[in-house]
């Protein structure tokens, strides 16, 4: 295990798995429906690109690029800094994202994909820290609700570092205090 982490969430194991039963959902929900996926860059890239091995309908790639947290602390304001190529008018959109915390990003992103026209917007998160929600908002798919702690690996970062981690831990305090 890394040095500057105090324990493991969940392990490749058990995303695995997880990833598993989420695929199954939108499997059912959406053959025929050739969705625009959503990865929201960065912290969704290495969830996303697993998730997406896993679906068995037509669909097509297209990453946004959002910022509205730095460091530890959310800022709350949400711009696209990168945003699709695809015109999503009359389409299923689906985002992928790596954590919902206080929910601005998502719902931010969602509405704007509504106000484009977007068929349907569904949301996919890997996790989903519910405490710390500022806005009404909530994934409809999530892998695991878990505590507010600041989490690192599988995508997720602090100050760029630890994405490649292959497994979600609590990054110890000192690290970051
Ligand atoms: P929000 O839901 O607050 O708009 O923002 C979600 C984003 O905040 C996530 O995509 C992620 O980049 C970042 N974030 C929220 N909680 C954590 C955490 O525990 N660890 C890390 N590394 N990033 C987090
Ligand atoms: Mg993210
Ligand atoms: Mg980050």
């Amino acid at each position: 295990m890394n040095n500057d982490i105090e324990k493991v969430l969940y392990t490749q194991a058990q995303l695995n798995q997880k990833m598993d039963e989420l695929a199954d959902k939108l499997n059912q929900k959406y053959q025929n429906q050739q969705p625009v996926v959503i990865p929201v860059l960065n912290g969704a890239m290495i969830f996303a690109s697993d998730m997406i091995k896993r679906l068995n309908f037509k669909l097509n790639i297209d990453p946004i690029k959002a910022s509205s947290y730095e460091g530890v602390n959310s800022t709350g304001k949400v711009k696209i800094v990168q945003d699709i190529k695809s015109d999503v008018a009359n389409r299923p959109v689906i985002f992928m994202e790596d954590i919902i915390d206080t929910g601005r990003t998502l719902k931010a992103l969602s509405q704007e994909m509504k106000n484009r026209g977007a068929k349907s917007v569904e949301v996919v998160a890997m996790l989903d820290k519910p405490d710390t929600r500022m806005v009404d908002f909530h994934a409809d798919y999530y892998g695991f609700k878990v505590p507010d702690e600041f989490l690192v690996g599988y995508g997720l970062d602090y100050d760029g570092l630890y994405r490649n981690l292959p497994y979600i831990g609590v990054l110890k305090h000192e690290v970051y205090a």
